[in-house]
């Protein structure tokens, strides 16, 4: 595929635009991850599978990938929660952590290029705020050292909102020591029992805003990336404020493209913690597998929102197993035919990859692995069918599978399943039909036919 077809919707544009990477051979994707004080709720796992999907789909057109995704565990919400269990932060946001990454195994979501911790680049966040200091992009009042949103010319262009409505439409904050009420805090100076820590400011602790600017920045050592994504409530105020200080301290604007994920809803409301109607992912996965909550997700436009419901998702799971039993008979078919791997078909892989070409449109990326689905079916249950065809199609549809994140288990046969298969043509052949009807059960039990 001509790499020079890709296009993506950048919000900071606000339109779909050719991807254009800044280094020819290389994509940078920067996505925000969890805050992890909880068990997160399935919605924060849409952008993941989402910038999986991607990354995957950049390696497939030859680009090599570094995708990084960043875990904040510095936050006021870890401190009350380890306050509450008695645990140090740190017991606390390693256990959310570990049972985030199961659920990250669990949806095959490849291996990133680096997974920050913010507690880990603490030095770099002070100095960074340091620096806006001393070029005037900051101030302290009180025990805040807080961003100076009026120094920043650029401010809402991501969002589209003027800094001017934003502030009158601000919360008034009687007790507030901000100049004005857009500004934000970098830096926390406190000497509370909270998590805290001693640098060149003073004892204390970074603000959100300030740690995903400063772990881009230092992971992958440029001020410019290509692609920093997240949900889309992070558009307004994080990713703006991300952006003015990257604006304030390097003169750019962070990432060439933002890309925004839509939300996913229950009952047509907005699936959020403080609402009261997450579903655990956890859960989710427990119930469903992996393939079937990446199809669940694949099923809708990154940018619209998707519908959460037990139906949707059973429907998912009934979807991945018609595609993994389809699979596997015609794998078996092949190899009991002693079929060689087939040759990939170069016009369907083209079509979808084009597809996912623009902005990621996955319904038409679907039809055509779809189309191929058909076929194998058709193939796998004809007799006299055209072999390499289908050998052709497995290999295909295995690849795009692939990219889509789909993980499909077909064990190799064993010697007792060929045996048993070719005892079963031989009780056919035979007439023993006992037998035959004996055999048949063992191997289509284990989808051999
Ligand atoms: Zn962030």
């Amino acid at each position: 595929m001509d790499k020079s077809n890709i296009r993506l919707y950048d919000t900071y544009e606000g339109k779909v635009r050719p991807f254009v990477p800044l280094d020819p051979k290389e994509v940078d994707i920067y996505y925000c991850g969890p805050t992890v004080y909880n068990y997160v709720h399935l919605g924060n796992f849409r952008p993941t599978v989402t910038f999986d999907l991607l990354t995957r789909f950049l390696e497939a057109v030859g680009y090599n990938v570094k995708c990084v995704s960043n875990y904040t565990d510095i936050d006021d919400k870890i401190i009350k929660a380890s306050l509450e269990k008695k645990i140090s932060e740190k017991e606390l946001s390693t256990f959310f952590i570990k049972a985030y990454e199961d659920c990250l195994d669990k949806l095959n979501i490849l291996p990133l290029y680096n997974h920050p911790k913010a507690s880990e680049y603490i030095d770099k966040m002070a100095s960074f705020i340091k620096d806006l200091e001393d070029n005037g992009s900051a101030y302290q009042s009180g025990d805040d050292i807080y961003f100076r949103v009026n120094s920043d010319k650029t401010y809402g262009l991501l969002s589209k909102q003027n800094v001017s409505d934003l502030v009158s439409g601000a919360r008034i904050d009687v007790n507030t020591k901000k100049e004005c009420p857009l500004d934000f805090a970098l830096w926390k100076l406190t000497d509370d029992n909270g998590i805290k820590f001693d640098t060149i400011l003073g004892k204390g602790r970074p603000g959100w805003h300030t740690e995903c600017v400063v772990m881009v920045n230092s992971v992958f050592k440029k001020p410019l990336i290509d692609i920093h994504g997240g949900g889309f409530d992070l558009k307004f105020p994080h990713h703006e404020n991300e952006i003015a200080q990257s604006e304030a301290h390097n003169h750019t604007r962070l990432a060439n493209y933002w890309m925004h994920v839509g939300f996913l809803l229950t009952n047509g409301v907005k699936m959020s913690k403080s609402l009261g109607n997450s579903i655990l992912a956890k859960d989710v996965l427990t119930r469903h597998s992996g393939n079937a909550v990446r199809l669940f997700f694949l099923s809708t436009h990154y940018r619209a929102p998707i519908n959460y419901t037990e139906e949707n998702l059973d429907a998912s799971d009934k979807q991945a197993s018609r595609y993994e039993l389809s699979l596997k008979k015609a794998t078996y078919k092949l190899a009991l035919s002693n079929v060689q791997e087939g040759d990939p078909l170069n016009d369907d892989q083209e079509l979808f990859l084009n597809a996912l070409a623009d902005d990621l449109n996955v319904a038409n990326a679907m039809t055509v692995l779809d189309k191929e689905y058909k076929e194998i079916n058709t193939l796998t249950m004809k007799k006299d069918s055209d072999l390499n065809r289908l050998a052709s199609l497995v290999k295909t549809f295995s690849y795009m599978s692939n990219i889509l994140g789909l993980r499909f288990d077909i064990p190799a046969l064993t010697d007792e399943d060929r045996k048993n298969f070719s005892d079963y043509n031989l009780a056919r052949i035979n007439k023993d039909y006992a037998k035959s009807d004996e055999l048949r059960k063992v191997l289509s039990d284990k989808g051999i036919i």
